[in-house]
């Protein structure tokens, strides 16, 4: 059995990953994928924004950069995408982006739950502290929900990122995880299963099994991701995502070109 695709993967442009797409796609190769996509953090307006992603005056570079990889190799598909951090009021810049290449598809994120915080950076944990936790979540669900339902996405990244540091909420999280399943369901987005989470503190598959098994039953599709910031982790734990999948009663899962999306089989 060949691994997914994987289609969530860095590159050196976003200042935090290693190993140019080549290199990646070299890895890709040796482990029997067939195919993979680039989907780095994308360039704001303002360069000043954060520091971990892509100037926007090095967006045609890294485009150069995904093509280069395909020169060198020609045996594996390799799809072209960013992944967009999902901001209110950002929309008219994420359409902008989205027409300067042609992307296979737009990976939606929500990273920022305000203006200012990234709740997956570790700089940034002593927030969660002053926080609560079920507040941080609900909020997180929210912008996720108007992400899938914004039109501006095929797929939405790493459903239950707010995990990370395992900040987890006494509440009952369902009615959050239900609204953003039936918003992706009703707009035809896929949910990632990205392994990154099995290298971070909370040791788990983002999204979690349960959330896996509520998004089979809501007809939400899926697609594979490892996140890779580095050549080593590409297609990192794709078996056991794909055990997950089945084991929720996955038999399909998505690839997409030009932001056209078909399903193949598990
Ligand atoms: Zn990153
Ligand atoms: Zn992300």
């Amino acid at each position: 059995m060949s691994l997914p695709a994987d289609y969530h993967m860095h590159t050196p442009l976003c200042r935090h990953a290693t190993g140019e797409p080549t290199e990646l796609a070299a890895q890709a190769v040796r482990l029997g994928l067939r195919e993979i996509g680039f989907s780095d953090h994308n360039p704001m307006k303002r360069d000043d924004f954060d520091e971990w992603r892509m100037f926007e005056s090095d967006l045609d570079r890294y485009v150069e950069s995904v093509q280069q990889a395909r020169r060198d190799h020609p045996q594996l598909t390799i799809k072209l995408a960013l992944e967009v951090d999902f901001i209110p009021g950002y929309e008219d810049w994420i359409r902008d982006l989205a027409a300067r290449h042609p992307w296979d598809y737009l990976i939606g994120a929500v990273h920022y739950v305000s203006e200012s915080w990234a709740l997956d950076n570790p700089e940034k944990l002593s927030e969660w502290r002053h926080r609560d936790a079920f507040e941080v979540w609900s909020a997180y669900f929210e912008r996720l929900t108007l992400a899938a339902a914004s039109g501006l996405f095929e797929i939405i990244a790493h459903a239950d990122l707010c995990k990370k540091f395992c900040f987890y909420p006494q509440q009952d999280c369902t009615p959050l995880f239900a609204k953003f399943l039936e918003a992706a369901n009703r707009h035809g987005v896929a949910m990632e299963l990205n392994t990154a989470g099995l290298r971070k503190d909370c040791r788990e598959i983002y999204p979690s099994p349960r959330m896996v098994h509520l998004a089979k039953q809501a007809g939400v599709a899926i697609m594979f991701g490892s996140d890779a910031h580095a050549p080593g982790e590409v297609g990192m734990n794709f078996a056991e995502a794909v055990a997950l999948a089945k084991s929720a009663g996955y038999t399909n899962y998505c690839r997409f070109k030009q932001r056209r999306r078909e399903e193949v089989e598990l």
